[in-house]
């Protein structure tokens, strides 16, 4: 249960949870204020009520169906974030910077189209994310460090 896509529809349906427990919550409240309106002793929950509240522990199983194994969903992040930082470095025929590349004419000129230092986006509080010294990517800090010489 750890293909991207489950854990995309994973998060769309986290999203429709949390949206039906605002409305479920409106529509009580809305029942309740109309209880108190006309001094009734019981409050009638509408029929879209039930239907939201039902909706809701629908999502919550399918949730807890879909929930990832954590030796499964670490193995496929490990194996995934591996492989391609393995191959960040090879250059344009696929030979890693520290090898030997006959069509470079030598060693291997590595990844020209990320080199070092390059700024290649963000992360979810909009700090950058850098290309580190090759030696350096495996640390996950050193993709966040500015490089040296900007
Ligand atoms: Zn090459």
């Amino acid at each position: 249960m750890t293909d991207p896509v489950i854990t995309d529809l994973r998060r769309e349906l986290e999203k429709a949870r949390l949206a039906l427990i605002d409305s479920q919550s409106h529509l009580a409240a809305h029942a309740e204020s109309n209880a108190a309106l006309h001094c009734a002793t019981t409050v009638m929950y509408s029929p879209l009520h039930a239907k939201v509240t039902a909706a809701i522990g629908q999502i919550e199983h399918a949730l807890t169906r879909t929930e990832p194994n954590e030796d499964q969903a670490e193995d496929y992040t490990t194996r995934l974030i591996a492989g391609v930082l393995a191959d960040l470095d090879r250059c344009d025929h696929g030979r890693h910077a520290a090898d030997p590349c006959g069509s470079c004419g030598g060693q291997s000129a590595g990844n020209q189209l990320l080199p070092p230092g390059r700024h290649i986006g963000h992360g979810v509080h909009a700090n950058p994310i850098y290309v580190p010294q090759p030696a350096d990517r495996w640390k996950p800090e050193a993709w966040r460090t500015p490089p040296a010489h900007t």
